[in-house]
């Protein structure tokens, strides 16, 4: 795990003053440590029958779509709105000015499938909410389980979604 870590950079103040960005690039070019990455999350999930994994738009998509493979399930695309093509279900959710969405197709899933939700960073865990209540306010599945690479623990995002259980591989 310290490998992992050691190929995250925290960049200050990105994009904003105050924001420590953490800067997954250099772990992705580095194919041993992407490699170790993905398949520690394969490893966890390889007796769970996990038929679809959910990437959120857009680092969320790396690393659902390498899982994917590795578990040999499907992918999905949660999207920011107007991306995608086909009907889709719209979640709005609160910012700390104003308000943004995410949008899923309508066929995304069907009934009884086995899910896990993937993203980069849980942060304050405004976008994994909204994630869910999208997933869970249109389809009857089974949401496994939420993973992230990275979880900033102090600003609490875990306690918005208290019913699901949740793994991240580093933490700060
Ligand atoms: P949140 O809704 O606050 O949990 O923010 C989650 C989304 O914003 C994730 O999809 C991340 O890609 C991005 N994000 C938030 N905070 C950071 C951070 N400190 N470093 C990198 N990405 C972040």
């Amino acid at each position: 795990m310290d490998k992992i870590k050691a190929a995250i950079r925290t960049i200050p103040d990105f994009p904003k003053p105050g924001i420590q960005f953490k800067d997954i690039t250099p772990l992705l070019a580095d194919g041993e440590v992407f490699r170790e990455t993905i398949d520690r999350l394969k490893t966890r999930h390889e007796n769970h029958d996990i038929d679809i994994v959910v990437g959120i738009e857009a680092r969320g998509f790396i690393f659902a779509s390498a899982l994917a493979y590795a578990l040999g399930a499907g992918t999905c695309l949660v999207r920011k709105p107007g991306k995608l093509p086909h009907t889709a279900h719209r979640q709005t959710y609160d910012l700390e000015y104003g308000t943004d969405a995410i949008e899923i197709h309508a066929d995304a899933f069907r009934p009884g499938q086995r899910i896990l939700l993937v993203d980069d960073v849980l942060a304050t865990g405004g976008t994994v909410a909204a994630a869910v209540a999208l997933i869970q306010n249109n389809f009857e599945i089974e949401l496994v389980e939420i993973n992230f690479l990275i979880e900033l623990t102090f600003l609490k995002g875990r306690d918005k979604i208290p019913s699901l259980p949740m793994y991240s591989l580093v933490t700060y």
